[in-house]
């Protein structure tokens, strides 16, 4: 069984449409793929209707920007019920305010000397959730920085950059409560990615943890090898699962589907806490 759980399509910042995904997972020799859109469900039914005959069986999900002590982070959740209100309403204020930031950080990029325009951002992103790898690919158009990756510097796009501004971040313990609330499972993406910018305490985790978080996703690109030997500790001492996945974004970023992935067991258990919606196959 080769389980990847945490991957974007262009229902925010991936490359691929939702069905490429799949067709992609399939191609990658996946068993069972989730789709982990930033702050959006719109995916679901593209990727659900392609999912039929493949074999694969698609796993529904969201990654859900959040913030505490000023630190960003991203709360992953799976199998929750899309239609419940409180959490459809906290991932729809969040997608909102993406556009007010959205322009914002294309202002600012455009003090800054880079020759780009909201339009043109908006043209990258088409409908998906707006967020700094658009205006990563716009800064690459124009010319300004190499690839992606190369504007997430303090030079422009990265945390507490010269060009980044601030979007609505839920706090991560309302996200848990809001995650399980909806029937759903939480799980820390990327707890230890210092690449990214600050990263919380082992304290916070212990909170999270006490609130209600089922596990941490260790086996991911941004940990070294340290890293993931420190946060599985972690999560034996605290209780918490150890999922594995790519955050494959299609193009956007090297990493490739499926180069890390989630035990089974661990798989099995994270499916037995939902309640609200099961994995889908065929
Ligand atoms: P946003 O959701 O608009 O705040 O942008 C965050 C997204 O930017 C993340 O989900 C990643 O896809 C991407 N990102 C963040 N840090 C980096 C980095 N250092 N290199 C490449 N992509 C990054
Ligand atoms: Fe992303
Ligand atoms: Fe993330
Ligand atoms: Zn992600």
């Amino acid at each position: 069984m080769r389980i990847d759980l945490h991957t974007h399509s262009n229902a925010s910042d991936g490359t691929d449409s939702p069905a490429e995904l799949v067709a992609n997972a399939v191609a990658a020799g996946l068993d069972v793929v989730a789709l982990t859109d930033h702050d959006t469900v719109a995916g679901y039914g593209e990727a659900t209707a392609a999912v039929a005959g493949t074999g694969l069986t698609l796993v529904t999900g969201a990654e859900l920007s959040c913030q505490v002590d000023g630190i960003s982070m991203h709360m992953l959740a799976y199998l929750f019920d899309p239609a419940e209100p409180a959490f459809a309403a906290e991932r729809e204020l969040v997608r909102t305010d993406r556009f007010r930031r959205g322009r914002a950080i294309v202002e600012r990029c455009r003090e800054l000397g880079a020759p780009i325009s909201w339009e043109q951002v908006q043209r990258i992103a088409g409908a998906g959730a707006v967020g700094r790898p658009h205006i990563a690919s716009a800064l690459v158009e124009a010319g300004v920085v190499a690839s992606v990756s190369d504007a997430f510097t303090a030079e422009w796009l990265a945390n507490e950059g010269r060009a980044d501004v601030p979007k609505h971040e839920t706090d991560p313990a309302l996200a848990v409560r809001l995650v399980r609330g909806a029937g759903g499972v939480p799980v820390f993406a990327h707890p230890g990615a210092v690449k990214r910018g600050r990263t919380v305490s082992d304290q916070v985790i212990a909170d999270l943890a006490a609130a209600g978080l089922a596990g941490l996703e260790i086996d991911h690109t941004d940990h070294d090898d340290s890293t993931r030997s420190r946060l599985r500790d972690l999560a034996r001492e605290l209780g918490l699962l150890v999922t594995g996945s790519s955050d494959y974004h299609g193009s956007r970023k090297t990493v490739r589907l499926g180069e890390f992935t989630t035990d089974p067991a661990v798989y099995e258990a994270l499916v037995a806490q939902a309640t609200g919606a099961k994995p889908i196959t065929d």
